[in-house]
C-alpha cells in the first residue's frame, strides 16, 4: 500500500543537501504555504483516479513501482534540479549518470560502452537506428511483426525504410523469414527484440547474429522490456541463448523504468563501438565550457535531460547492485516463478488457455470459446468483471493465425482476436498467482 512514512527519510536527506549550500549568503524564496496545501490536496484527490499499479491485484499492463530508494532520491535531486545536458547544469549527476553506464554496459558484458540515459525507451531506440542509419544510409530496417511498434515510425522519422519480418508460433521472430529479407540484399539494422511487449518472446539472438553478419547488417537489440533479466538464474535454455551473446550485438537499448525500479523518464542506449560518438559531435553556442570533461549533451540528441533521473538510478544501483546473484536479480527470478506458475494454473484450470509458454514474466491467456469472435467478446467481459473484483488485467489482439495454433479448431471468424494478458512484474505476484485465477474464474463464471 502506499506508505506516507518514506517521507521521513526525505527530511532528512533533505536537510543534508542543504549543508552543500550553507555558507552562501542567506535567501530563502517563499511561497504561498496554505494555497500550495490546498492545490496539494486537490492532487491528491485527482490522483486516486488511476489503477493501483502497486498492488500485486494489478496484474495487467507493463507497469511496475519505483523503489522507494528511487522515488526518494528522485524527489531529492529536485531541490538542486539538475540538468544532465551538461556539466553547466548538473556536475554531480552527470558523474552519476556516467557510473550508472558502466553498471549497465557490465550487465551486458562490456566495459567500455558509449551510452547515457535518455527519456524512455523511444528515443533509446530512436538514437540506436539513428547510428546505424549513418553507417548504413538509406538501408532498410528490420524488425519482427512482434516488435515494439513504435520500430516503424522511428524508421520513417529517420526517412529509413522498414520491413516486419514473420514470427514463428511462439512470437519470435522467423528465422528463415529473416533470411528472405536480408537476401534482397537491402538491410542496414536488424532489430532483435529481447523480450517483446506483447507477450514477452525473446528473438533468436544467436541465429539473427549469424545471418545478419553474413549480410553485413547491424543488430540492434530492443531490450527495454526484457534486458535485465540475464541477470535471472531461472531462464529456460533457449531463452539464455539469447541473453548469451547481447554483448555481441552493436547496440543495446533497456528502459531502468520498466525492470529497473524506476520513476518513468529513463530508457538507456549503449554502444559496443564508442567511437560512434563521432556521429553525435557538435557544438553548443552557450554550453560546454564549464569543464573539459565529456558533457552528455555531446553524446545524446536530446538536449535538457532531468539529472534526477540518473540520481535515481544511481540510488538504486548502491542498494540493489545489477549483478547475478544478488537480490535484485532475485527479484527478476521471482517474476518468472510468478509467471510460470499462473501458466501452469491456468493450464490445470477449466476456464482458459494459456497461449505461450512464457519466456519471461509475461502470460497471454484467452477464454476457451469456439470462435475468435466469441473469445474476444469474453476477454472483455471478463476484463471489467475481474475489475469490479479489484484485478486488473489487460487486453491484446493477437492475428487468429497465432491463436489457433494454441487452440486448433477454433472458427477463425476475425482477423484478430481479443486475448487477455497479465505482466507479472512485480516479485511479490509470486504470492498471488493463486488468489489471481481464483478471480479469473468468479469472473468468468459470473
Ligand atoms: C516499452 C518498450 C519500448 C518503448 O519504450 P518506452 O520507454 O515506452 O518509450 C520499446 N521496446 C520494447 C520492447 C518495449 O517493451
Amino acid at each position: 500500500m502506499i506508505n506516507s512514512a518514506e517521507i521521513e527519510l526525505l527530511k532528512t536527506a533533505v536537510e543534508r543537501l542543504a549543508e552543500g549550500a550553507a555558507d552562501a549568503p542567506e535567501f530563502a524564496p517563499g511561497f504561498d504555504v496554505n494555497r500550495t496545501r490546498d492545490v496539494l490536496d486537490e492532487v491528491a484527490a485527482r490522483m486516486q483516479d488511476n489503477y493501483p499499479y502497486f498492488h500485486p491485484l494489478y496484474a495487467g499492463q507493463m507497469l511496475k513501482p519505483p523503489h522507494p530508494v528511487a522515488r526518494l532520491a528522485y524527489a531529492l535531486s529536485l531541490w538542486v534540479n539538475p540538468n544532465n545536458h551538461a556539466l553547466d547544469g548538473g556536475r554531480a549527476s552527470s558523474a552519476m549518470e556516467k557510473e550508472c553506464i558502466v553498471d549497465l554496459g557490465r550487465v551486458f558484458g562490456w566495459d567500455a560502452p558509449l551510452g547515457h540515459l535518455t527519456g524512455g525507451g523511444t528515443m533509446a531506440n530512436l538514437e540506436a537506428l539513428w547510428v546505424g542509419g549513418r553507417l548504413h544510409a538509406g538501408k532498410t530496417v528490420l524488425a519482427s511483426s512482434q516488435a515494439h511498434y513504435t520500430h516503424g515510425r522511428i524508421s520513417e522519422v529517420l526517412g529509413l525504410p522498414f520491413r516486419a519480418v514473420d514470427v514463428d508460433e511462439a512470437g519470435r521472430m522467423d528465422i528463415a523469414a529473416l533470411e528472405r529479407e536480408l537476401d534482397k540484399g537491402d538491410v542496414g539494422t536488424v532489430v532483435a527484440t529481447i523480450g517483446n511487449t506483447g507477450m514477452g518472446a525473446v528473438d533468436p539472438l544467436p541465429g539473427i547474429l549469424e545471418l545478419a553478419g553474413r549480410h553485413g547488417a547491424r543488430v540492434h537489440a530492443d531490450a527495454a522490456y526484457g534486458g535485465y533479466f540475464g541477470l535471472a538464474s531461472a531462464l529456460k535454455a533457449s531463452t539464455a541463448k539469447a541473453y548469451a551473446c547481447l554483448g555481441e550485438t552493436d547496440s543495446i537499448v533497456v528502459d531502468p523504468h520498466k525492470h529497473g525500479l524506476q520513476p518513468y523518464g529513463c530508457g538507456c542506449v549503449l554502444f559496443r563501438d564508442p567511437s560512434v560518438g563521432r556521429f553525435y559531435k557538435h557544438g553548443s553556442p552557450y554550453t560546454y565550457f564549464s569543464s573539459a570533461d565529456l558533457h552528455l549533451g555531446e553524446i545524446s540528441l536530446e538536449c535538457s535531460r532531468p539529472g534526477a533521473s540518473a540520481v535515481a538510478l544511481w540510488a538504486t544501483h548502491q542498494l540493489l547492485p545489477p549483478v547475478s546473484g544478488g537480490e535484485f536479480a532475485a527479484g527478476l527470478d521471482r517474476c518468472l516463478d510468478a509467471a510460470r506458475d499462473f501458466h501452469a494454473r491456468l493450464s490445470a484450470g477449466g476456464h482458459f488457455t494459456p497461449l505461450f509458454d512464457p519466456e519471461l514474466d509475461i502470460v497471454v491467456y484467452a477464454p476457451r470459446a469456439s470462435a475468435a469472435s466469441e473469445i474476444s467478446r469474453l476477454s472483455r467481459e471478463v476484463f471489467d468483471a475481474a475489475a469490479d473484483e479489484h484485478l486488473h488485467l489487460a487486453l491484446m489482439a493477437l492475428p487468429t493465425g497465432l491463436v489457433a495454433g494454441r487452440m486448433p479448431g477454433i472458427q477463425q471468424d476475425a482477423e484478430t482476436v481479443t486475448c487477455l494478458r497479465s505482466v507479472l512484474m512485480k516479485p511479490e505476484h509470486a504470492d498471488w498467482t493463486g488468489r489471481i485465477v481464483e478471480l479469473l474464474d468468479r469472473a468468468i463464471s459470473r
